[in-house]
Order: structure tokens, then C-alpha cells, then sequence
């Protein structure tokens, strides 16, 4: 309510400034003869001060040059006037990153470090120019946190291709997992003809089977053991943390000891740290597992090709695996670890169909243990090495108290039901649901990038559209080449911002990035290539599907500017075939701008020109371009230097 009143206010604030500057005489002849009452030129003089103090405050404020108001009035009106457009800029620029953020479109990646942890300084990486023969440029490591996917023995495979699972044993196994068969249909005493369409059916089979869950039979003919439903059991109270062991698992022998461990148990409790930012598909960095005695982190980082091992433990049908929120972490188990989760319970799923206030592991440790977890480390980054002992106990907490939570969680689901078991069965069969998700990589499509753009809900024009269809390949190519998130090499809100802009000089595209992410930096020239190529682009009277306008952004997102205007000049071009430019000032007709007595000459804007009908003008209105007109700034923007110099002057 604060928000809007306050919204409300300065609207209303704006609109009688507005009316009040509407209501001045007029520049010309009426202006000259107030002027020539000394009272009416002492007032203005004054209020003319007062008005400057003001906005070089304001100024000032923002961080900007101020001399707007210099005593000895050196700075021509000129110059002032490009320091209020540049002013109008900086602050136009932050309220549109804050109502991005608001959006939701600007969530920063910034990882989280403990109290006391140096972060180390974020080198730009450089590029080794031309390897070898070929032209490809290849990025030279980072030196900060160093890379956990140099030490994997398996590289990782950021091809534009379906994931192939990547188990190659399979413990618990009811259905083998699917062999090259060595029959040859030639074999059988059948046709030549049918022996093709045979041998097709197979290949086709296998081809399937090799993209399946490998788990997908066994989880299809599991049914909820027996002793879920006991009532028999109370709850089992967790060990204090204290008092309970913790194990840091880096070794294949521990961990190959950890699996025997837990094949012997009726259930154990497991959880996954992550990490995606400085990953194309992202990194497993730990494993946490707790008994009802012990507490185990496994650094997946050092044992990632080995994890596998474990998939005796987590398949073994007769042992219940605990997890919060399992969804990613099944995911992540596949790609990573090739790892299958055969009688999953999750919790997150028992919290939903107990009803509870909230879902979140650390609102059922507050609920069910009165634990007060501090969430702030989940996103952490936890490729660090050796982990700060903040994180391990935070990651261990993770899953310490989990099977307590299971206990009760089961029995309230079983008093729910008055002991009927369907609550419980159908928590356990949702968490069944959850452990048959397969893993799917992200596959790049000439469509892609639609689907993307529709969520930033803004107009795009055809040059607009393209220049981010652009963006979009190039980011992912370097993302899956460099094996960085997508995010890491270009911000969507970024790689937005220059579709919108369409900057003309690459400085343009830089200025878009704050900051300016390394690969932008280095490759801005290829950038600026993209974006030039886009601006070639005809421009039609196409918009993209977006729901609703929600505010204006700049004039360049003006959809429905249509060639029609230029028509003239097409004709007058030397190659007809030449798409035109809405934004090249050199080819339009300045003097329209600056003919200082055409009041439609304040309609500086050309992309305006088209939108704001002359007819459409109140006759006599002025085209007010103040009060927060946007595409003010954006013409005298850096990329449009220039062009205001021709605006009238006043
Ligand atoms: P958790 O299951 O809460 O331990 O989270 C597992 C992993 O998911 C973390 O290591 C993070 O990488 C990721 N994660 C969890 N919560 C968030 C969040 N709110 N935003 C982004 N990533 C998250
Ligand atoms: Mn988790
Ligand atoms: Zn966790």
C-alpha cells in the first residue's frame, strides 16, 4: 500500500509539474513580451536557479557530472543539455534494472561465500589466439576457483545430442540392461523381406531402450514395501550432531566401504549439492548421506566416475532411500554419477499431501526438530576446495535430521488416513513418480530462442528479434565449446537489453553488460558483427506474441514501425534491393529535426514519428518529450551521438 500511494503521488506529482510547465508562455513571441517586464525576468532568474540546484542534485545524487548549475555560466546550453540526457540515462537505466529485477528477469547468480572466505579475484580469462592450424580460439583456464572438470577422467559432453545414460552395471537388476544382440535376423528361416523389417524393428528397439530410464521395469513392478506401514515403530529420534560422526568421503575404498554399509540398512537419507554457473550442464560437487548413526559427505567432484559403485545401495528395492525434494537431484544423479534411485520417499512430497504450511526442508526442521537452518548456503558455491567447515556442517544438517522427519512424517501420514495406508501410498508412489524422470540435455533448436524471448515480455521488431535469435546461438555455441552456463557468457537480461538497443558501435554492446561479462568483452566485436547483421534485417510490421506491454522500454521497441515513411527514400537509394534502417540518421532527412519552427520538430524521435501520428496530435499539443519519455535518452544515447545537436533550439 506504502508503494502505491506512494506511486500515486509522485504520478500525481509529475502530471501538475507537467501541466504547470504546459502553462508557461510560450517560447516565441509571447515569452519575449513577459520578458520584457523586469519582474516577470527577475522571477524566472530565480526560479531558473532553484531549478537547477534541484536537478544537480538529483544529479549528484545519481553519481553523475552536475555542472549544470556552474556560477560562472561557462557550460553552454548545448553541454547542459547533454549532461541532463545522460543524467536521464543513468537514472532511466537503474529504474529499468530494478524493475527488471522486480520482474524477475535479473536474478543474479552471485555465488555465496561464508563469513570470512576470500573469494578469489575473478581473472578475466585470455585467449590463446589461433591453435595450431585451425582458427578456433580456445579460452585459457580461469585462475580462480579451479575448474573440477579438468580432473574428470570422463570429459563432459556439451554436444547438441540426447543424453545416453551412462550406467554400464546394473546392480538389482530384473531386466538386463540392453545389449547389441548378436542374432542376426539373416539368422532366422524367414524371407529376405522380412528379415529387413525384422532387423529394423530391432534397431529401432534398441535405439529406445538405449535412450530409456534403465531403472523403468524394475520401478514399474516395485510396489511400496511392507514395512512403510508398520505403526509398529516410533518415530526414532536423531542423534545430536555432536554426538554423531561425520565422514568426508574423497576415497573409492571409503566409498565402496560407505555402499556396504548402507546395503545392510533398512534406510538411509540423501541429499546433493550443485553447481551451475560455471558449468554448461552443471556440476554434482556433493553427496551427503545420513544413517540413523552416522553422517557421510562424499565429494562427487573427486569420485564422480566412481560413484557408480553406490548404485547397489540405491537400487537394492528393499532399502528406502529419504531425500527432500528429489526432482533435480534424480536428474543430476543420472547425468553426473549414472546413479538410480529404486524406493525413494520423499519428504517434500509427504509435507504436500500432510498439508503443512509450507514445503521447505528447513520449515520442516523448524516444524518437526526445531531446527533453525540457515538456507543461505545453498548457493554457495560448492565446487570449493577443501570445503570451509561452514559448509560441511551445513550440508550435513542437510540430511542429519532426515530420517527422523521420515519417521514422523510417515506417521502422521498413517494417522491421517486413520491407518488406512493410502495417504502414505500415495506420497510413496508420487516419489516413485519422481525417481522415473529421466534426464534431459538441453537441446538446441532454430526455434530455442522463442521460447526465451516470449518470457521477456517485450515487443520485438524483425531486427530486434534477430539480433536476439543471434545472441542466442552465439551464447549457447560458446557455453557448450567454453562449458560455461549460458548465464555465465551472456545474462538473458543483458542479451535482451542489447536485442533492444540495438547498439550501433560494439561500445554500445558493452555498455548494455553490467558488468560486462568476460566472453562479451572479449568477443564484442563478434557481437557487433551479429547485431549489425540484424540491423540489415527488413523491417516489418511484426510483433512477437508477448501477452501485453507491460511498460515501455525504448522507442526501438516500437513493433509496429512500418517502412512505409522511407518508401521515398528507397526510391532515391542507389541499390534498391538495400534494406532500410531505421536508425541511420545519415540517410534520413535532418532538416525536419531541425527546423526550429515546426512544433512537430520536438517529435525529434524518427522511430516516434510513425506511432505518434500527426493527426493523431491534439492540434497545438506539444509533444511533450519530458516526464519520463523514455526514448528521449535513448535517441541522445551514446550510440545516437549526435543527433540532438540537430534538435531545435529553443
Ligand atoms: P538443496 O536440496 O536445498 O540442498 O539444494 C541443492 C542444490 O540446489 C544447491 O546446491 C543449489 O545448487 C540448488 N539450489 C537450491 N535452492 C536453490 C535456489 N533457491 N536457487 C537456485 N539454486 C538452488
Ligand atoms: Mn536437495
Ligand atoms: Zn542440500
Amino acid at each position: 500500500p506504502l508503494q502505491y500511494s506512494s506511486k500515486k503521488n509522485a504520478f500525481g506529482t509529475v502530471v501538475s509539474g507537467t501541466k504547470a510547465s504546459a502553462g508557461l508562455p510560450q517560447a516565441g513571441d509571447e515569452f519575449d513580451f513577459y520578458r520584457s517586464f523586469p519582474g516577470f525576468q527577475e522571477f524566472c532568474e530565480s526560479q531558473g536557479d532553484t531549478l537547477l540546484h534541484c536537478m544537480s542534485r538529483l544529479m549528484q545524487h545519481h553519481g553523475c557530472r552536475s555542472l549544470i548549475k556552474d556560477q560562472n555560466k561557462l557550460t553552454g546550453l548545448e553541454e547542459r543539455f547533454d549532461l541532463v540526457v545522460d543524467s536521464n540515462d543513468v537514472i532511466l537505466e537503474r529504474a529499468g534494472i530494478l524493475l527488471d529485477e522486480a520482474d524477475g528477469l535479473n536474478r543474479s547468480q552471485r555465488p555465496v561465500m561464508p563469513a570470512g572466505f576470500q573469494p578469489p579475484k575473478i581473472l578475466v580469462s585470455s585467449w590463446n589466439r589461433e591453435v595450431g592450424r585451425s582458427k578456433t580460439f580456445r579460452l585459457l583456464q580461469a585462475k580462480n576457483i579451479a575448474r573440477p572438470q579438468l580432473k574428470f577422467r570422463e570429459k563432459i559432453d556439451n554436444s547438441n545430442t540426447p543424453f545416453v545414460p551412462k550406467i554400464f552395471i546394473k546392480p538389482n537388476a530384473i531386466k538386463p540392461l540392453p545389449s547389441l544382440r548378436e542374432e542376426r535376423p539373416e539368422d532366422l528361416d524367414v524371407p529376405p523381406a522380412l528379415a529387413d523389417f525384422i532387423h529394423q524393428q530391432r534397431t529401432q528397439e534398441q535405439v529406445d531402450d538405449m535412450f530409456a530410464h534403465p531403472y523403468q521395469y524394475e520401478l514399474d513392478h516395485l510396489s511400496m514395501p511392507e514395512r512403510l506401514v508398520l505403526k509398529t515403530q516410533e518415530p526414532q529420534m536423531y542423534k545430536p550432531m555432536a554426538e554423531t560422526n561425520l565422514f568426508i568421503i574423497t576415497a573409492l575404498e571409503d566409498l565402496v566401504d560407505l555402499n556396504e554399509k548402507l546395503c545392510k540398512l533398512p534406510e538411509f537419507a540423501v541429499d546433493l549439492e550443485h553447481h551451475s554457473y560455471r558449468s554448461f550442464l552443471g556440476l554434482t560437487c556433493l553427496m551427503q548421506i545420513s544413517t540413523r548413526d552416522e553422517d557421510f559427505i562424499i565429494d562427487t567432484l573427486e569420485l564422480r566416475s566412481e560413484m557408480y559403485v553406490l548404485n547397489e545401495a540405491f537400487t537394492d528395492p528393499s532399502i528406502v532411500k529419504v531425500f527432500h525434494g528429489a526432482d533435480s537431484d534424480i536428474e543430476w544423479l543420472q547425468r553426473d554419477l549414472g546413479l538410480y534411485v529404486v524406493n525413494l520417499f520423499d519428504t517434500h512430497q509427504a509435507s504436500r499431501a500432510l498439508n503443512l504450511a509450507r514445503h521447505s526442508l528447513d520449515h520442516l526442521l523448524k516444524h518437526f526438530c526445531n531446527v533453525e537452518s540457515d538456507k543461505r548456503y545453498q548457493l554457495a558455491d560448492w565446487r570449493i576446495r577443501p570445503l570451509p567447515d561452514e559448509m560441511v556442517q551445513y550440508a550435513r544438517a542437510d540430511t542429519h535430521f532426515l530420517l527422523y522427519i521420515y519417521d514422523t512424517m510417515r506417521a502422521q501420514l498413517l494417522e491421517f488416513g486413520h491407518g488406512q495406508p493410502g495417504l502414505l501410498q500415495s506420497v510413496w508412489n508420487r516419489s516413485k513418480e519422481i525417481s522415473l524422470k529421466k534426464y534431459v540435455k538441453p537441446i538446441f533448436t532454430e526455434e530455442s530462442y522463442l521460447e526465451l524471448q516470449k518470457k521477456q515480455k517485450k515487443f520485438f521488431n524483425t531486427q530486434q528479434l534477430t539480433t536476439f535469435r543471434l545472441l542466442f546461438a552465439w551464447r549457447d555455441k560458446l557455453a557448450r565449446q567454453e562449458d560455461e552456463s549460458t548465464g555465465y557468457v551472456l545474462p538473458t537480461h543483458m542479451m535482451s537489453k542489447i536485442a533492444e538497443e540495438l547498439p550501433k558501435e560494439p561500445q554500445g554492446i558493452i555498455a548494455c553488460c553490467n558488468p560486462v561479462p568476460p566472453l562479451v568483452r572479449q568477443q564484442v566485436n563478434e557481437l557487433h558483427l551479429l547485431v549489425q547483421e540484424a540491423r540489415e534485417m527488413p523491417l516489418l510490421k511484426e510483433s512477437t506474441n508477448i501477452r501485453g506491454q507491460k511498460r515501455e522500454k525504448s522507442n526501438s521497441e516500437t513493433g509496429e514501425l512500418t517502412p512505409k515513411p522511407r518508401k521515398k527514400q528507397m526510391k532515391v537509394a542507389e541499390k534498391p534491393q538495400d534494406t532500410f534502417k531505421p536508425f541511420d540518421y545519415s540517410q534520413s532527412d535532418l532538416n525536419v529535426f531541425a527546423d526550429a519552427k515546426s512544433k512537430e520538430s520536438t517529435q525529434f524521435d524518427p522511430n516516434r514519428q510513425d506511432k505518434t501520428k500527426k493527426k493523431k496530435m491534439p492540434k497545438g499539443q506539444k509533444n511533450n518529450f519530458g516526464a519520463g519519455n523514455r526514448s528521449m535518452s535513448y535517441m541522445a544515447g551514446k550510440s545516437e551521438r549526435g543527433f540532438h545537436h540537430n534538435w531545435p533550439k529553443r
